[in-house]
């Protein structure tokens, strides 16, 4: 079943609010098993709504709708719903009644333009609002001899996400025979023309489940997704397709397999704290050029206490020096941007903390401060673990973009640190 969400709302269109309904809905309706090919933004214009809604519905069986439900004259949502089904709009006491007991619950006077809230398409299925005061609607109709439905909701995200959840939700589901579920597999180390060409003939041939590449900035993502009866199923497919992305050449760089869009966005973390945390193992930081960053994505992930112990700003000389205890004579001949500071540093926070690894980064992020033979994006790591020190350098090239250069760094320390957790 095709569903097509259109999101109304002139602020939409000046990019004065972002559009996190459409993102919203659209989520969770693919969850849902619906297929869904276009998205629509349209303004306030009745003429350009309604023309809006017929294309999306000569388009699709479904069609979701946000904002332009309230009280307000510029909101025309529900007219146009009427009207592309040739249906008049009828008053409904019991919404009458929901709204008052609403503002007297909230102590403020209803006002008489409040009452265009109670109108609804005839025949229309009413989502009473917990949230807010427009009804959410869904409102059945032919055209050209087919059905069709749309499903309106209020603009506000805080009435419009729990309204799907608690109304929409149920009344899609019992529309869809099918789900839909996805997986990651995250690469680190491989470029995303690379993980293309060998994932290529997988690509094609995979119908369902569908295997697709996207690139991130320091990392490149698979997300294979599957569309099946039930999610156990679906998922089960899943996890078969990924296992033949893990036989490619590309499994090599596999670090991550992520399900849901918080660990997806966060893979790095959480699996920098899965790994320590199945093993019992703690971790610590130095961080210069990042100051902070590593220990900072690391403590986004709850429960993160259990594994990350702490660390060490060291921006400057005097703290890698009088606080980790690198030696004068490494700043003061090789510099700090060096393979002895990187290990010293490192050490330093391990021995200071007690952790199991701890890894360092320092580095050049620009856009001054560039050496001879220390271009811009030169950064060194370590990583000290009872067994030793490893170190290496990296060269973030590019675009010598400064927060860039510190969020590769960031990442490329956690994977490092993953690295040392597996090895211990
Ligand atoms: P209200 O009863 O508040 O008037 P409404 O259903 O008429 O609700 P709009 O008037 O279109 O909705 O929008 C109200 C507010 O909801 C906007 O100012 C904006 O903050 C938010 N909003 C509207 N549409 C979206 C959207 N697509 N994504 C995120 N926020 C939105
Ligand atoms: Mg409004």
């Amino acid at each position: 079943m095709i569903l097509e969400i259109l999101c109304v709302g002139t602020e939409l269109l000046l990019g004065e609010i972002v559009n996190t309904d459409g993102a919203f809905i659209a989520r969770e309706a693919a969850a849902l098993g619906f297929s869904s090919y276009h998205q629509t933004t349209v303004g306030d214009n009745p003429e350009r709504l309604l023309e809006a809604l017929r294309l999306a519905l000569s388009r699709a069986d479904i069609v979701v709708t946000t904002g332009g439900l309230g009280p307000t004259c510029d909101d025309i949502t529900k007219n146009a719903a009427a009207e592309v089904f040739g249906k008049k709009l009828v008053f409904h006491d019991e919404v009458r009644e929901d709204l008052e007991k609403f503002f007297s619950r909230v102590g403020r006077p209803m006002t008489e333009n409040n009452l265009s809230q109670c109108l609804a398409p005839e025949g229309a299925e009413i989502f009473y609002n917990k949230w807010g005061t427009a009804p959410g609607l869904a409102v059945t109709g032919e055209i050209d001899g087919r059905s069709k439905r749309i499903i309106l909701l209020p603009g506000p995200p805080s009435e419009c996400e729990p309204m799907f959840e608690e109304c929409v939700k149920p009344y899609l589901r019992a529309l869809s025979p099918e789900v839909i579920r996805s997986l990651n597999l995250h690469l680190y180390g491989i470029g995303e023309s690379s993980a293309e060409a060998i994932l290529r003939p997988l690509m094609e041939e995979s119908v369902n489940p569908t295997v697709a590449p996207y690139a991130g900035e320091f990392e490149v993502r698979i997300r294979v997704t599957a569309k099946a009866a039930d999610e156990e199923e679906a998922l089960s497919m899943c996890r078969a397709m990924a296992d033949r992305v893990r036989a490619t050449e590309a499994g090599a760089y596999v670090y991550a397999e992520t399900g849901d869009p918080f660990s997806a966005k966060n893979a790095a973390a959480v699996t920098l704290l899965s790994e320590f945390g199945k093993r019992g193992l703690t971790f610590a930081t130095a961080e210069s050029l990042t100051a902070g960053m590593i220990g900072s994505l690391t403590a986004d992930i709850p429960g993160s206490s259990s594994v990350y112990l702490g660390g060490i700003i060291s921006y400057s000389n005097s703290v890698k020096r009088d606080v980790l205890g690198v030696p004068a004579a490494v700043l003061d001949s090789v510099g700090p941007v060096s393979e002895e500071c990187a290990a010293a540093m490192a050490q330093g926070a391990r021995r200071l903390t007690g952790a199991d690894v701890a890894v360092s980064v320092t580095g050049i992020a620009g856009p001054g401060g560039a050496e001879p033979g220390k271009p811009v994006g030169t950064v060194w790591f370590g990583v000290a673990t009872k067994n030793g020190t490893h170190t290496e350098m990296r060269l973030f090239g590019g675009k010598k973009d400064r927060a860039k250069i510190r969020r590769l760094t960031a990442a490329h320390a956690m994977m490092l640190a993953i690295r040392a957790a597996k090895e211990l």
